[in-house]
């Protein structure tokens, strides 16, 4: 009778799974695992939301499926266990982070048994969209013309698990407790698990039709909050391609858009693994910035002095989410306003993102920098009032994530400092001329 084990990692659910599908296509008895990798857990806050949800998610297998949950190395723990079950074969679904493809490949060398990988966490990966010309994409609207071109109905197509193959593990479930950490203050409105992504899509899918116009407003609910489950794979985005495909407005259409720049974001890497440490473009290597730590760090305390930007700040320190258009704001304010060096506004942003993500969040922060392949162009600025007045115009969001501005009317919000409130740390238009000056070292690169 054949066996096999599948090593879960960012697809922790049971349904339209490609790896559970593959294996229990070919094997009769099928064992799932999902390892506590100590290595990459060493550094986290002890109250990491993550590390709550992650396990959230694996207590949630555990209980329905038998899921073995070890702690330690992978590198050590799925070889040791390959031989311990005497397995004909390892599966698991392809993560193309850097780390994450080194650690395989040792994983694989130490392996008794083929380990057989499969696309799972994007539509379309690594060199599935090339130009005409055999090349990767930089530029995102050609790369989703092409995407769409290319895209098979068995790209999104349920991959279907033979449930009734796998075999229940009879390992315990460590607590958090046991893995070294404690209950973080993530929000019940996260959603846990199969169960929680499924209530956010249900929640989500009256609103879809209305993404295009609802999207860009932080106070009103626009998107989806699905980025977490996204990330962890509590969710298939086969699925939520489907759905999208399968509504005709716009809304539906924008949303299928933001799926297809996270496949887009991800070959990115794939290609160009350079980008994850240095900017993309390598003539931006020679821009240099400011290295001050007290703006800095009111940028992280979300105390700059404009309203939109600290509400922003404050939002992904309460609750670990941040919504896409003041991620936009916050990364252009750290980068333009202050001349901070994107990669710390990059790391800041990984410490704390639920849905942190390499590809998407690099891509993000290299976009808003300049620096990126499809990037906004460097002299194009955000000003953080404008943004303020357009996106959060009756102030409704910044009230909530700024109280002590509460007192404030709607054409007051958004600059405080004219209305008896203390000055912002720099001043838009002095720092709009620093930057302009700051990128003149790559001004022939693009014309104005
Ligand atoms: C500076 C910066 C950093 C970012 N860091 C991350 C990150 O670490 N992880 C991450 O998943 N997204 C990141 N994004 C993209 C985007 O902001 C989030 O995906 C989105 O806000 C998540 O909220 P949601 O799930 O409600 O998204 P929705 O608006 O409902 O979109 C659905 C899904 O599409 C994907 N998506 C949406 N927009 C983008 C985008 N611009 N690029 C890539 N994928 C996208 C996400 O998976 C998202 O969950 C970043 C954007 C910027 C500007």
């Amino acid at each position: 009778m054949s066996t096999a084990l599948v090593w879960l990692r960012r697809d922790l659910r049971l349904h339209d799974s490609a790896a559970l599908a593959a294996a229990t296509a070919e094997a009769e008895r099928v064992w799932t695992v999902f390892v506590f990798d100590t290595t990459i857990l060493a550094p986290l806050p002890r109250q990491d939301r993550r590390v709550d949800f992650i396990h959230a998610a694996v207590a949630d297998l555990h209980a329905r499926a038998g899921l073995l949950v070890r702690v330690g190395d992978p590198r050590q723990i799925i070889p040791a266990l390959a031989r311990e079950l005497g397995v004909d074969a390892v599966h698991a679904s392809h993560d193309d982070d850097p780390a994450a493809l080194a650690r395989d490949a040792e994983v694989a060398a130490a392996l008794p048994c083929p380990l057989h990988t499969c696309k799972d966490h994007v539509v379309l990966e690594r060199a599935e969209v090339l130009t005409a010309a055999g090349r990767p994409y930089t530029v995102f609207t050609p790369y989703k013309r092409a995407w769409l071109q290319r895209l098979r109905p068995q790209d999104v197509a349920e991959r279907v698990v033979r449930a009734e193959r796998l075999v229940r593990g009879q390992d315990a479930l460590p607590s958090l407790a046991d893995l070294g950490f404690e209950a973080s203050d993530l929000s019940p409105a996260v959603g846990r698990g199969e169960a929680g992504a499924q209530a956010l899509l249900a929640d989500f899918l009256p609103r879809m039709d209305r993404y295009d116009e609802t999207r860009d407003f932080p106070g009103i609910k626009g998107p989806s909050y699905l980025g977490v489950h996204l990330r962890f794979g509590t969710v298939s985005v086969r699925e939520l391609v489907r759905l999208a495909q399968s509504h005709s407005s716009g809304g539906a259409q924008t949303w299928l858009s933001e799926l297809i720049w996270r496949d887009f974001y991800h070959q990115l890497l794939h290609h160009f693994p350079h980008a994850a440490r240095l900017p993309f473009k390598p003539e931006y290597s020679a821009v240099s910035w400011d290295d001050n730590e007290a703006f800095f760090e009111a940028w992280c305390r979300g105390e700059t002095g404009y309203p939109l930007v600290d509400a922003g700040m404050r939002q992904l320190a309460q609750t670990g989410y941040m919504h896409n258009r003041l991620r936009m704001v916050t990364a252009s304010f750290l980068t333009k306003d202050l001349g901070i060096d994107w990669r710390r506004g990059e790391a800041w942003f990984a410490q704390l993102l639920l849905d942190f993500d390499l590809a998407a969040n690099n891509g993000g922060w290299q976009w808003a920098a300049s620096t990126g392949c499809d990037a906004q162009p460097w002299f194009r600025i955000f000003n953080p009032v404008t943004q303020s007045q357009k996106f959060d115009p009756e102030g409704r969001f910044i009230k909530r994530y700024c109280p002590e501005l509460s007192h404030l009317d709607a054409k007051q919000i958004h600059e405080p400092w004219l209305h008896g409130g203390p000055a912002p740390i720099v001043d838009h238009a002095a720092a709009r001329e620093r930057t302009l000056a700051r990128f003149a070292v790559v001004k022939k690169d693009q014309s104005l």
